[in-house]
């Protein structure tokens, strides 16, 4: 009886592997598919600035905008890019898609923004294209590089430090800002990134999040802010959605914000609009 049970089981376990097995590909499939028919689409989250309160950059965030599944947030299709060798590609689209839409919110006569590109940890391989694909993009689109950032995590910092170290430099060289983002979610050390062509962190939303109810987390931001100003570098803090955490914020000279407070990733017409409702280039986000 024990032996039919096992049988029954190791049956079920098979099928759920064969349907598992199926679904990965039907989604890989679909991701390839997405990426050819442009089913992927770019949202902007506004990063404001902690004093004048005025929108000074964008974080651009990818989605896809699946036929049937609706619009499928990047943390459900990115690991798969990564996965089946998609993410260059990707990210690479991704890239000029923020350069073009930048250019054009700047044609339109619109206050410059950094526009900041998340890269994937293996977009820093050591054959990944990224220095060439990063001139491209300006190239093609006109863009001045300071309006440029890329967003690194530290994970991508531990891996192939020697190629890493050399692309980044190539493209901070171009004058393109670098940034660290989730930071304090890896393991790096604020002495290891000052060896690093690296200009600014953002502070990771689960430090942000209990700011004024943990001291932990009070005292692990105050410090962040301090250390990383005494290296000359910008400090955003990230998941930004009350009031008492900008007071706590602006008390420690914490330079830029993002969060639903000012507003979540939106499609660039509706970036667009929020840009312009203020006369005189003077933006306010809330
Ligand atoms: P991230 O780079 O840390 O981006 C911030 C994420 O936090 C975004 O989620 C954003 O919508 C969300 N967020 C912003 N403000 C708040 C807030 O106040 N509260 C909360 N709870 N969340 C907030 P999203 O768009 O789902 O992106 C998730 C992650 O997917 C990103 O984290 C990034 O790691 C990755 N990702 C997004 N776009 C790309 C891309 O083009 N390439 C790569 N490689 N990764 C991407
Ligand atoms: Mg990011
Ligand atoms: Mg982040
Ligand atoms: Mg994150």
């Amino acid at each position: 009886e024990a032996k039919a049970a096992g049988g029954g089981a190791l049956r079920l376990y098979k099928t759920d592997m064969d349907e598992r097995a199926k679904s990965r590909l039907t989604h890989e499939h679909d991701l390839r598919r997405a990426l050819e028919q442009d089913e992927l689409v770019v949202y902007y989250q506004p990063r404001v600035d902690i004093n004048s309160k005025a929108i000074v950059g964008a974080e651009a965030l990818v989605r896809w905008n699946h036929p049937e599944r609706g619009l499928v947030p990047p943390n459900e299709f990115i690991p798969l890019a990564e996965e089946i060798g998609l993410i260059g590609q990707l990210g690479e689209w991704v890239l000029m898609q923020a350069c073009m839409q930048n250019r054009s919110w700047q044609n339109a006569g619109l206050p410059p923004l950094k526009v900041s590109v998340n890269l994937s940890p293996l977009q820093l391989d050591p054959d990944s294209t990224i220095t060439e694909a990063v001139m491209q993009a300006l190239q093609r689109t006109g863009l001045d590089a300071k309006w440029l950032e890329l967003e690194i995590t530290e994970t991508s910092l531990m891996q192939n430090v020697e190629s890493t170290l050399i692309k980044l430099g190539e493209i901070r060289d171009a004058g393109v800002s670098i940034s660290i983002d989730d930071f304090g979610t890896g393991y790096s050390s604020l002495s290891y990134l000052r060896r690093l062509p690296v200009n600014g962190l953002k502070i990771d939303q689960s430090f942000i999040r209990d700011i004024t109810a943990s001291r932990d987390d009070e005292a692990i931001v105050a410090a962040t802010i301090a250390l990383a100003h005494t290296m000359n570098l910008t400090v955003v803090a990230e998941g930004v959605t009350t009031e008492e955490q900008i007071r706590f914020l602006h008390a420690n000279d914490c330079d830029e914000v993002q969060g639903f407070l000012f507003g979540a990733a939106l499609p660039p017409e509706e970036l667009t609009l929020l840009l312009g409702q203020t006369p005189h280039g003077r933006r306010t986000a809330i």
